[in-house]
């Protein structure tokens, strides 16, 4: 059921025990506004930690609280007054919603594709982060922001804007954003601890780069990592951003070996709905930028993926 913001702020008041989770394959905004929530909530007097199902990336080891983030332990079960599902819906979120008993479980989302399945939905598919409707969520429950949750929500929009520079960056963003600055944010150490990579992973990421494949008469750009490769490539963090470059490009997209059949496809576009694609395969997220995983050896997936995109740009 859709909910208003003050409605999902009754809730969060009306609850003392609080999880907090997130999507697998976490990124800034899933850390950040689980991480940044939590520490707000810790400040008002309620019981709130995060458990998220997957392995932290260490460019988030800059953020206040990252090694208080737990994986659920399989066969463990977990109880709490509340449940809050940030940044995705239900089903994304590993094995979190099955380990927990929550009274409630609410889910706070910007993805437009989210399924609704849960049983109290914020949704605003027109901010560019779930952390910004954190931030307003902190400013309707007529809280301030200290510096550690600043620092997470920060981190949260600075990656999902592509530091404010996609075209999701609105003046409401950017108002957020200085809010957080207000408080003292060290952006430049958040910018610089997102880009870091380590030498062998910018040498793969090169490789990666120099296998890239260009289709649609130049209007697609892709490079598709196999179980090989995928070894090396040990992270695909900026991968399109050096894809959306090239001149022309309309859509650009990784799929990289995860397991047997299994590949992960993220895509990027300028304009065309790529959400619209990954629906297709049961993926989902926002027109320019979307994922979804294909079921598939590695030649069938790699034409399911061309041709689902050939149909959307008409080539
Ligand atoms: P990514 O390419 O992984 O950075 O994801 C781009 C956007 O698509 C993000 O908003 C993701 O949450 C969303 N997304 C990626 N993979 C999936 C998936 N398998 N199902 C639903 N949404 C996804
Ligand atoms: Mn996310
Ligand atoms: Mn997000």
């Amino acid at each position: 059921m859709k909910i208003t913001l003050d409605e999902a702020a009754k809730i969060i008041g009306d609850a003392q025990t609080i999880i907090l989770t997130s999507h697998i394959r976490p990124d800034g905004d899933s850390i950040g506004s689980t991480l940044g929530l939590m520490h707000f909530l810790r400040a008002q007097g309620k019981d709130a930690r995060v458990l998220i199902d997957d392995e932290i990336p260490r460019i988030f080891s800059v953020l206040p609280g990252i090694d208080q983030i737990a994986r659920p332990v399989e066969g463990q079960r977990c109880t709490a007054d509340l449940l809050i599902v940030c940044d995705v819906e239900l089903k994304r979120t590993g094995a979190v919603v099955s380990s927990v008993d929550a009274v409630r479980v609410l889910n706070i989302d910007h993805h437009v594709t989210n399924d609704e399945a849960a049983e109290y939905l914020y949704l605003n598919p027109d901010y560019a982060a779930t952390c910004e409707i954190v931030h307003d969520l902190i400013r309707v429950m007529g809280g301030a922001f200290s510096l550690e949750t600043a620092t997470c929500l920060y981190t949260g929009m600075a990656t999902d804007t592509g530091f404010f520079r996609f075209s999701n960056t609105t003046p409401h963003t950017m108002r957020a954003a200085a809010d957080f600055l207000e408080v003292g944010v060290q952006q430049s150490k958040i910018a610089i601890a997102m880009e870091m990579k380590s030498y062998d992973e910018v040498m793969a990421q090169a490789n990666a780069i120099r296998n890239v494949e260009m289709f649609c008469g130049g209007r697609v750009a892709a490079v598709f990592i196999d179980e090989m490769r995928a070894k090396e490539v040990t992270t695909t963090e900026g991968l399109l951003d050096a894809l959306r470059v090239i001149e022309g490009t309309q859509i650009v997209f990784f799929m990289k070996w995860l397991a047997p059949d299994t590949y992960r496809v993220s895509m990027r576009s300028k304009g065309a709905n790529v959400s619209r694609i990954a629906q297709r395969f049961d993926g989902g997220g926002h027109i320019r930028a979307a994922g979804c995983t294909i079921l598939a050896p590695f030649d069938a997936a790699k034409q399911a993926i061309l041709d689902a995109i050939g149909e959307e740009l008409n080539c």
